[in-house]
């Protein structure tokens, strides 16, 4: 008895106190507050996802754009950049420049330095008797991406000579630009520009004759060898020069800063033969 009324005196203060409706009332708060709170956590987390998605996408179009500026061409960075002068894309011509008679233990490697530094890829005619004194030469010339070519072994005109001795002339050279290379040229300048008729069944090559011709090897001038093409050049010319001399090399790094700015574009001649 004593128990039942400390219970039912429990009861009458808390109805008295409205202790419940307290009850009920902070619930309601509380439900207020989380509600709140998740609210403001999911706007936040609803503002970074945005911000995540746009720089996202911004990354996605920056891919895009230097892709599709690559696919187009074709071409590295650098080579775009060749290609723009003051910010304007200029329509490209090609060219191909080749050297005849090397290599040349002195020219060939100021050559090749020349032409690294302006990334241009260029295709060399190479004289059997002179691979054979620089291999390593001959090696670098692969090693950079120039196309080589086979001139023949000595430097005689095929036409003048039996089948059989032009034809040793011919894969003598080749077998020894295979053996450093591991690749058989598949382009020949025969000496001259002097093919030998009957030359075609016998060896599967591509004879490669010229547009341009510096008569380098002649005038030994540097001003007269960059203005010979400078006057003649016109989109998918082959210019001939050779890499034994000095003036050679300037007037070939002349040639190649002065036609880059006109638009043009040097290519190996494979490029320009199967355009
Ligand atoms: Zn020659």
């Amino acid at each position: 008895m004593r128990e039942k009324n400390h219970w039912k005196q429990i009861w009458e203060y808390t109805k008295k106190q409205h202790f419940w409706k307290k009850c009920l009332l902070f619930d309601l708060f509380c439900i207020c507050l989380a509600f709140a709170v998740i609210m403001s956590g999911m706007g936040r987390g609803a503002k970074v996802k945005q911000q995540l998605t746009a720089a996202l996408q911004k990354q996605e179009d920056a891919k895009l754009t230097s892709a599709k500026a690559q696919g187009d061409t074709g071409e590295t960075e650098d080579e775009i950049k060749d290609n723009q002068i003051d910010g304007q894309n200029l329509e490209k011509k090609k060219v191909a420049l080749t050297f005849d008679d090397g290599p040349h233990p002195q020219y060939t490697p100021e050559m090749i330095a020349g032409l690294k530094e302006r990334n241009v890829k260029a295709t060399f005619f190479l004289l059997g008797q002179e691979v054979e004194k620089y291999p390593e030469i001959v090696k670098q010339l692969h090693e950079e991406g120039h196309q080589i070519g086979n001139h023949s072994y000595k430097h005689e005109q095929l036409s003048k000579l039996s089948m059989e001795q032009a034809c040793q002339q011919v894969t003598r050279t080749n077998e020894m630009i295979f053996d450093i290379t591991g690749v058989y040229p598949s382009y020949i300048r025969p000496p001259f520009g002097d093919w030998h008729e009957k030359l075609d069944c016998e060896v599967n090559m591509v004879e490669v004759l010229w547009d341009v011709d510096t008569l380098d090897w002649s005038s030994k001038n540097h001003a007269q060898i960059v203005n010979k093409v400078l006057k003649n050049i016109k989109e998918n010319d082959i210019i001939l020069m050779h890499d034994g001399y000095e003036t050679s090399v300037t007037a070939a790094m002349e040639i190649i800063d002065t036609l880059k700015k006109q638009g043009y574009e040097f290519v190996t001649v494979d490029e320009i033969i199967f355009e």
